[in-house]
């Protein structure tokens, strides 16, 4: 059974390593699934940004 992926980008990739065409799933609704594999990506924010940190 596929767990969520979490990525940070706003498109993915998914090939399910090779077994079905390459396809890109959009995930600015906040997820997405692959239509081949059932796949579920999730956005998420980015953990960390080091530039936005700092207090100078
Ligand atoms: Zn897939």
């Amino acid at each position: 059974m596929a767990s969520e992926i979490k990525v940070t980008e706003d498109v993915v990739s998914c090939s399910d390593n090779g077994q079905h065409p390459l396809v890109y799933i959009n995930l600015k609704s906040g997820r997405g699934q692959c239509q081949y594999c059932g796949q579920v990506f999730v956005r998420v924010e980015p953990e960390s940004n080091p530039e936005d940190q700092q207090a100078a």
